[in-house]
């Protein structure tokens, strides 16, 4: 991929409603999104958001047949392995489906953590 003049990448998506958005993101957060399935490449110039809020969190559940990742109960929410405040990203790769417990006990720790404390 090549960033234009201000050294970014454009990223365009889909809300839940359907309308079209973009914005300008890093080169280092566009190859990311990239590697971890949540976009694809368009052009050197632009890649595309694959999945709106919604249409993100369904993919997720399903994928994880609502199993909770942590415990194996049913789940139904989705949970960060590292955390958002950590740096982790909202992509296929980072993101599991918890159950309500798992997910409120994890809180903003690292799987390493979340373990290493239960
Ligand atoms: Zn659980």
């Amino acid at each position: 991929m090549r960033p234009n003049r201000q050294g970014k990448i454009r990223m365009r998506g889909r809300t839940d409603k359907g309308s079209r958005w973009h914005q300008e993101i890093d080169l280092e957060l566009a190859v990311t999104l990239v590697q971890e399935h949540a976009a694809v490449v368009v052009n050197r110039n632009t890649i595309r958001r694959l999945y709106s809020n919604k249409a993100f969190r369904r993919y997720i559940l399903a994928r994880d047949r609502h199993t909770c990742f942590f415990c194996g109960n049913y789940g139904d929410t989705i949970d960060h392995l590292l955390p958002r405040a950590k740096g982790g990203h909202t992509t296929p790769v980072n993101c599991v489906c918890a159950c309500n417990e798992c997910n409120q006990s994890k809180a903003d720790r690292n799987l390493e953590d979340f373990i290493g404390d239960s």
